[in-house]
């Protein structure tokens, strides 16, 4: 049985669109798509609510895909080779870590559909952004855009239609003063209105911009998306960017799915992909805190149901948000990936948000990295321009320990820069042995699931 969730979780609101979206992928994918065939045992049936039938099932991951794809992920009657031919769907490795990738069928119509619906949810944007209009991105080239480690390419061979790409380097610690220089140049003769950027990479630019007193083009929007923005990014992009900065989330698999409107709030792209929360066990946040599952819709290439996109998120408890948008979640943050996590001394779970939060209180710090090395085991990355490394030290130490609890083994370690990882993205925090997200979960909430005799 599923229990009716606790008052302290809103109840959202939907259109009547949205439940026929969820039911019409529920369907098509339990019926046609051979990657469900095992959860039809879990549907208590068409009589039953929606909703209740969606709790029901379990969670898609990347391994089903990756076992079961192409044609496995794909209802029968689809021909994966005529949707490649007819240049409709192209693939695509997922932006992942390494050891996470999957490759997926990429959509564009689909794609600039859904971006297109996200920027509904921020007013700013959505004043601007007109789906022609100029957008610069700053992001590893792995990601996005044309790598070229040996030679510098020139800015036509990084402008592809409204597009400029203003990074080709695969390691931003190989930006050199000339290449940041040039970076700056750009922003001020192409003049995006949209100016999209990885956080990171935009925070090194910015320590550069505001070190050298340089003058820089203000766009209309900061979007940030591919990784998480920590409090260090937002601090010092603002520093050199007084406008408007919004968060994008999603992903290769799903698109976009939430967007931060201009109260800061994260809305649903309620049009584009269904989303089920399962909090985590109050202990560790719950019920506010959790999981998502994520469902596109309205992608004729894409049946992905429940998808575990490795993120975690915190629920806005009021329910709402001073901007007015009521279609869909409302999330007060993102806690951070799953990979972030990391345990108390005491066997908490501490998201990326909480941790950030705590260590953002140091001053001058550029960038850091916490790594768990066991229990009750950390090491912290620091990279500081301050000269008084010991005081800041003892204080580093005891926000973690505040943090983490008193018996906290803390090492601090100074860095002269922090690499990104080979995926290209930073990792902020992770923990060097295995975290189970599931154990974590409230099985309150959960209609079905596997069996686990070891709960935290
Ligand atoms: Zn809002």
């Amino acid at each position: 049985m599923i229990r009716e969730l606790q008052p302290t979780i809103p109840k959202w609101k939907f259109s009547q669109d949205y439940y026929t979206r969820s039911l019409k992928a529920l369907d098509t994918a339990l019926a046609r798509v051979a990657v469900y065939n095992s959860w039809k045992s879990s549907d208590p049936g068409a009589s039953y609510p929606i909703d209740a039938r969606f709790a029901a099932m379990p969670a898609l991951t990347k391994k089903d895909i990756r076992e079961h794809f192409p044609q496995g992920i794909l209802p029968r009657e689809r021909d994966i080779s005529r949707g490649l031919t007819s240049g409709e769907i192209e693939l695509v490795d997922s932006s992942g870590a390494v050891d996470d990738k999957i490759t997926n069928i990429w959509n564009q119509k689909w794609w600039d559909a859904s971006e297109r619906a996200s920027w509904k949810l921020n007013s700013h944007i959505d004043k601007i952004a007109t789906g022609d209009h100029r957008e610069a991105i700053l992001a590893n080239p792995r990601n996005v855009g044309f790598i070229s480690d040996d030679v510098d390419l020139p800015m036509e061979k990084r402008h592809l239609s409204r597009f400029l790409y203003l990074n080709e380097k695969t390691d931003p610690l190989s930006w050199s003063s000339i290449h940041m220089d040039r970076m700056i140049e750009e922003l001020n003769t192409f003049q995006p209105v949209v100016f999209e950027a990885n956080p990171s990479y935009l925070a090194r630019l910015c320590r550069y911009i505001a070190a050298h007193s340089k003058k820089v083009f203000q766009p209309g929007i900061i979007v940030f998306t591919y990784e998480y923005p920590t409090n260090y990014h937002y601090r010092q992009v603002r520093q050199v960017f007084p406008i408007p900065i919004a968060s994008s989330y999603g992903s290769t698999e799903t698109g976009y799915v939430f967007m931060q409107c201009e109260e800061g709030k994260y809305h649903q792209n309620s049009e584009f992909c269904r989303v089920d929360f399962q909090p985590l066990k109050p202990r560790h946040g719950g019920p506010v805190v959790g999981r998502i599952l994520v469902t596109p819709f309205q992608n004729p290439w894409c049946y992905i149901v429940r998808f575990d996109v490795g993120d975690l998120v915190c629920l806005e408890e009021s329910g709402k948000c001073p901007c007015g948008r009521s279609s869909g979640l409302i999330l007060s943050s993102i806690s951070g990936r799953k990979a972030n996590l990391t345990l108390s001394c005491n066997g908490r779970l501490v998201t990326l948000f909480e941790q950030d939060n705590a260590i953002s209180i140091l001053e001058d710090v550029d960038e850091y990295k916490l790594i768990q090395i066991n229990t009750g085991t950390y090491e912290l990355h620091l990279v500081s321009k301050r000269l008084d490394k010991q005081y800041l030290s003892e204080e580093a130490k005891g926000i973690l320990k505040k943090l983490y609890g008193e018996n906290a083994n803390v090492s601090i370690i100074y860095e002269s820069a922090i690499a990104p990882e080979s995926s290209g993205k930073y990792l902020i925090s992770r923990a060097i042995f295995p975290i189970e997200l599931e154990d974590y979960l409230d099985v309150r909430y959960i209609g079905k699931r596997s069996d686990r005799s070891q709960y935290a």
